[in-house]
């Protein structure tokens, strides 16, 4: 635990009960205020904090940072690559600053206007610019359900499933952030009583219902990252929302894994959420067994009890729940990821994004994806307007949420929102 973490602290900056950012969270991210300029920002309610603008006033003086230039940065790579012990000292001077009883800003007009921007008046930008992207297959129930309905129901896990994290690397020009629109992809689909491929429109448009984790060290090729040391390397957590097209990718998917079908538009939340500020939330992972390789084993408390929603709102009309789900349901973690990721002397840097594959969980309304939510299709999920979706049609707007909760603590991380535009 660490001091910003105490649930009695409170801000001198409003926050609503059901708000995600209390001033226990602190997430950092990346805003453009109306006049053009480009921060790297903090949030507390509904204000977001710039980080330049505290620094030009002096307030990091004393924490070794020379510089404040990198909080103009187009990207906070440059303030994370400064090292946890650096973003922990922001963290805990952010948490100083804004607590309830320290006048500095609070009584000054002058600063308080240069620094806080009430949310409504910035726009949210990409928060990393991401190197390489890896996404894994990590939730048990997820490739369960995928392996009965297009394997066999007996066998529906692979033989390596429970021995390795599987994953496959990704493509991160395509990562974009929450609020950005995402139109349906063209591609090749093959029906199953035809010889030959179509090319048209993806009629199956998916979420998957992710979160990611960002590295914030990085590693000499050759390295390996011991899985007890993985989460120094872990700065933090967003909302991942990887868009997919099921029928382009059931026709490209065999040898070489998914391509086309993965790469149109996967969305990240804006505001990352440091691991310091989920350490209330840990919780212990479902039992592994049998009993993985040594370089993947680790004790302790290594999942995290994130609530986990998605909605679905059509054009004009309101939004449906149609999804609830846990990160915390998630068989492989994140130290072992990365553990494996690395165990070859697979190289890592400072901004690299890992999605934790689809999280679904136990119950039939927790599956992260339309296509188990639906079961393939069979199964059309009604939404409150009347209207039926088997997956995601044009100018429906998809919206994941994600918080912890606890001791009347919650830290949350806003958002993930897309609209699928008909095809371009
Ligand atoms: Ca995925």
């Amino acid at each position: 635990m660490n001091n910003t973490n105490e649930p009695n602290l409170q801000s001198w900056i409003e926050v609503q009960k059901d708000s995600d950012f209390p001033i226990q969270n602190i997430p950092f991210g990346v805003i453009r205020k109306k006049n053009g300029k480009i921060r790297c920002a903090t949030r507390i309610g509904n204000y977001t904090i710039d980080l330049f603008e505290l620094a030009n006033h002096g307030y990091f003086n004393d924490l070794g940072i020379e510089d404040a230039a990198f909080f103009k940065k187009r990207y906070l790579n440059n303030f994370i690559a400064l090292g946890k012990s650096s973003n922990r000292l922001v963290r805990a001077r952010i948490s100083e600053l804004f607590e309830k009883g320290n006048p500095a800003i609070r009584e000054s007009i002058v600063e308080k206007s240069a620094i806080l921007n009430h949310i409504t008046d910035v726009q949210m930008m990409m928060p990393v610019r991401v190197g390489d992207y890896t996404d894994f297959y990590s939730s048990l129930e997820h490739a369960t359900n995928i392996g009965k309905m297009f394997r066999d129901p007996e066998k529906a896990l692979l033989p390596n499933w429970r021995h390795i994290p599987v994953g496959y690397h990704g493509r991160s020009s395509s990562i974009v952030v929450s609020g950005t629109d995402v139109h349906r992809p063209k591609g090749q689909t093959k029906k199953d009583d035809s010889a030959t491929p179509d090319f048209g429109p993806s009629k199956l448009v998916d979420f998957e219902l992710e979160m990611a984790f960002i590295t914030g060290k990085s590693t000499q090729l050759g390295d390996s990252i011991p899985v007890g040391e993985a989460e120094d390397y872990i700065f933090g957590l967003v909302l991942f929302n990887d868009l997919s097209a099921r029928d382009i990718q059931k026709w490209e998917y065999v040898p070489l894994g998914p391509f086309l079908s993965k790469n149109f538009g996967s969305v990240v939340s804006p505001w990352i959420v440091t691991l310091d500020a989920l350490e209330p939330f840990r919780v212990s992972g479902p039992d592994q067994n049998p009993q993985v390789l040594p370089y993947l084993r680790l004790t302790g408390k290594r999942n995290f009890d994130i609530n986990l929603d998605v909605l679905i709102e059509p054009e004009g009309k309101k939004a449906t729940k149609v999804c609830s789900s846990n990160f915390k349901y998630m068989y492989w973690n994140m130290c072992q990821q990365l553990a494996h990721q690395t165990v070859n002397g697979c190289n890592i840097n400072v901004g690299d994004m890992y999605g934790s594959g689809t999280i679904s969980g136990p119950m039939p309304d927790s599956f992260g994806s339309m296509l188990e939510l639906t079961w393939n299709g069979t199964k059309p999920i009604k939404l409150s307007d009347g209207t039926e979706r088997k997956f995601i049609e044009d100018n429906d707007t998809v919206i994941m949420q994600g918080w912890a909760e606890k001791d009347g603590v919650r830290i949350g991380f806003g958002e993930c929102v897309t609209k699928i535009l008909p095809v371009k």
